[in-house]
This record gives structure tokens, sequence and C-alpha cells, in this order.
């Protein structure tokens, strides 16, 4: 089980599906996270991606 009690406060987040989010605060759980982007040429925000977020899955 991911202990995601921790609150990175360098990394606010509202991903509540990630199973990297914290448990109660809209911070994320990891020291360190990758961000990119899945175009080409990137021009807004919606354009970026974390790389590190895992779907939570209820049946692992
Ligand atoms: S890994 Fe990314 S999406 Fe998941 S909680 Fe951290 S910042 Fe949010």
């Amino acid at each position: 089980m991911i202990d995601n009690s921790y609150a990175n406060q360098s990394i606010v987040c509202t991903v509540t599906n990630c199973k990297n989010h914290n448990n109660t605060k809209n911070f994320c759980s990891l020291e360190a996270i990758k961000v990119g982007t899945h175009e080409s040429n990137p021009t807004v925000c919606q354009c970026t991606d974390c790389q590190s977020f895992e779907a939570k899955c209820e049946c692992k």
C-alpha cells in the first residue's frame, strides 16, 4: 500500500483520482514529480501532463 499521508507543499494537486494524491489535503505525496506534454507544440496548460500520475484502482 502506498503511503500518501505525506503532503509535499511544493506540489499543489487536486487530482484525487491519483493514488499519489495526499489523503486529506490538496498536495502530492511524492518528493518530486515529472511533468511532460503529449503535444508537439504545447501552447496552453491543458497540453501538459503530470507523468507521475497513477490511477487509483480498487481492483489492486
Ligand atoms: S503524481 Fe501528479 S497527479 Fe498524482 S498526486 Fe502527484 S502531482 Fe497529482
